[in-house]
């Protein structure tokens, strides 16, 4: 109940104006960010290259009204990537094609990463977003890794869609991120119950795997928080030899904090996402979701002050 409603809250406008104003709100995302310039997050980003960990960042924002406003976040990611670069970190992007113009035009979407990809350093990996854009993200990761080798793609595990995906996506040797799924999705299109969310995962994951090994896939990136599907996911890399350097998880910063240090201690190849930006409310709501007690950290903030 609670999670339907932070999921509804994540898509209302007038909570998304007026929440973000509140000095608790503000307080309380600064858990699962370090901060909304760009800066903030490439300073984070030395930290952990410090500590042996690779990181991912992304600009938070999503559906822009206008190909000017997508033109304007284009920019900005060709400038990150620049910087990224002058600061020597292995540091990769990660995009959302609404904010790079997919409501205005899949066409767009997929210029626009196409015209990051060659920019890029490694790997500019596409988020998957609720069922009714994920034909047109695959399209237009289509058309860019058609040209681009460099492009990835994120797979929600909750769709029931997402296996016969794989299938499909396996002819251009992908790079694929795999999630669990964030959004707020009818029982129609992806499962309602956790453990066939989780088993789904799994399957896939161990798939996904085997599927590098026999190298019929590029990068696998294993994203959860869930201990249980990164052992299953370590286990099947161990008994087929797959090398550290072949695979790896994906972490949200903030998120599974002494998981993240036990796993770079282990040896298990870790990555680190952190988000920037002013827009983080919808993105925060989804975190909220996830796991519901969260709110009790929020109202925490509300009441130390
Ligand atoms: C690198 C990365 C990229 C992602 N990209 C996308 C995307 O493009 N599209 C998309 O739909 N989703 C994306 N997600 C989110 C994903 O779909 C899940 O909603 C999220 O990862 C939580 O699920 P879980 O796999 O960690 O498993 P859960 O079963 O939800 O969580 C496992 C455990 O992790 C901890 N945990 C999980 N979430 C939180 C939280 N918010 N706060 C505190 N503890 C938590 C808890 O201890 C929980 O018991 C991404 C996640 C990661 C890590």
């Amino acid at each position: 109940m609670l999670r339907s409603t932070l999921l509804w809250a994540s898509t209302n406008p007038f909570l998304a104006q007026r929440l973000p104003r509140y000095g608790f709100v503000r307080r309380a995302v600064r858990r699962f960010m370090p901060g909304e310039s760009a800066d903030d997050a490439l300073q984070e980003a030395r930290r952990l290259k410090g500590e042996g960990v690779p990181t991912l960042i992304t600009c938070l924002g999503e559906n822009v009204s206008t190909e000017g406003e997508a033109r304007a976040v284009v920019d900005d990611y060709r400038r990150l990537a620049e910087a990224i670069r002058e600061a020597d970190l292995d540091m990769e992007l990660s995009v959302k094609l609404t904010h790079l113009g997919l409501d205005q035009g899949v066409g767009l979407a997929a210029r626009h990463l196409q015209e990051l990809a060659a920019e890029a350093p490694g790997v500019i990996w596409v988020d998957m977003e609720s069922s009714d854009y994920v034909d047109r993200t695959l399209d237009a990761w289509r058309e860019a890794r058609a040209m681009h080798d460099n492009v990835g793609i994120c797979l929600q595990a909750y769709l029931h869609r997402t296996e016969r995906d794989f299938e499909e996506l396996l002819d251009d040797t992908p790079h694929v991120r795999l999630v669990k799924g964030a959004y707020q999705e009818p029982p129609t299109v992806a499962m309602a119950k956790k453990s066939e969310v989780d088993e789904a995962y799994r399957r896939l994951a161990v798939r996904m795997i085997r599927e590098r090994h026999a190298g019929r896939m590029g990068r696998p990136a294993v994203a959860t928080h869930d201990r249980r599907l990164v052992g299953e996911a370590q286990r099947a890399a161990f008994e087929l030899g797959l090398p550290a350097d072949r695979w790896e998880v994906e972490m949200l910063y903030g998120i599974g904090v002494a998981e993240q240090g036990r796993l770079v201690r282990a040896g298990t190849p870790l990555r680190v996402l952190i988000s920037y930006g002013s827009h983080w409310f919808p993105w925060y709501m989804r975190r909220l979701a996830e796991r519901p007690a969260n709110v009790g950290f929020v109202l925490k903030q509300m009441v130390s002050r």
